[in-house]
């Protein structure tokens, strides 16, 4: 029996006025409170705004369950680094999440494995929890490269202890994300169980069953239910359907579904 409780974490992007995070988190609030008592299971609920909200935003999810993430972090604690975002900074504004290595940090702003690795040292130095994005281009896809280029992506991860409390997985095609196609439930439980036997493999068994390992791309509330309906798929990484209370709760309460 694996310990893992579904996630569901919204990545905001570059969305959003500091005014609006208040009402939105009082109502995503209400709409967990019924969906809690009607799901009758635990779940988790993480919000990753923009930096310049993470001190409204921990001031708006004060007394709920709604945990927050950072979209990025500094490769080190502080320091000269103009634009960068301390992980002490993060942790000061009782944000515990940071995501890491998202496809638009990778491919906008074209930071590599070797960055991305020193980002994650700075996050576990400073106790924060990660989620590690992972994923495809649609042209590494055709070539039948996906499961080459998320083992390269994952390899950072070796030299370090995880545990399933400070690391979550996500799987983002590339492809996918905001582009209203996601992979289909099989092409994403291929890439989960991969990722599962390959944290087995580099660490151990009881890592591999415990670790959450979420799917992000164009997830709505008409698929999340047939995604988590998979073995491997233990929750989901939201962009664009995040940004209405409405439509991440759908999600969650679909997806809860598929957990009977
Ligand atoms: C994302 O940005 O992580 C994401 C999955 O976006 P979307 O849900 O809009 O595809």
């Amino acid at each position: 029996m694996n310990s893992r409780i579904p996630l569901f974490a919204a990545n905001w992007k570059m969305n959003k006025r500091i005014a609006d995070v208040s009402p939105f988190m009082v109502k995503l609030n209400q709409g967990l409170q019924k969906l809690s008592k009607k799901a009758g299971s635990d779940f988790e609920v993480v919000i990753g705004p923009s930096a310049t909200h993470l001190a409204a935003a921990s001031q708006a999810v004060q007394g709920t369950p709604i945990e927050l993430a950072a979209q990025n972090c500094g490769h080190a604690k502080s320091g000269a680094f103009t634009g960068e975002i301390s992980p002490e900074a993060i942790k000061e504004l009782h944000c515990p999440w940071v995501i890491l290595g998202h496809s638009e940090r990778r491919h906008l702003y074209l930071e590599d494995n070797g960055l991305v690795l020193r980002r994650l040292k700075a996050a576990w130095e400073e106790g924060l929890k990660v989620i590690l994005c992972v994923g495809e281009t649609l042209p590494q896809r055709k070539s039948q490269q996906t499961t080459k280029v998320v083992e390269e992506q994952l390899q950072i991860l070796k030299g370090f202890s995880p545990s399933q409390e400070n690391l979550v997985i996500a799987y983002e095609p590339v492809w996918a994300i905001g582009t209203g196609e996601n992979a289909t439930p099989d092409q994403a439980q291929e890439v989960h169980a991969f990722i599962r036997g390959w944290l087995k493999q580099v660490f151990s068994l009881s890592l591999s069953e415990n670790t959450r390992i979420l799917y992000g791309g164009s997830v709505k509330p008409e698929n999340s239910k047939d995604l988590m309906g998979k073995p491997d798929v233990d929750g989901f990484l939201v962009g664009g359907a995040s940004l209405e209370a409405e439509s991440f709760l759908g999600i969650i309460e679909n997806g809860l579904k598929s957990r009977g």
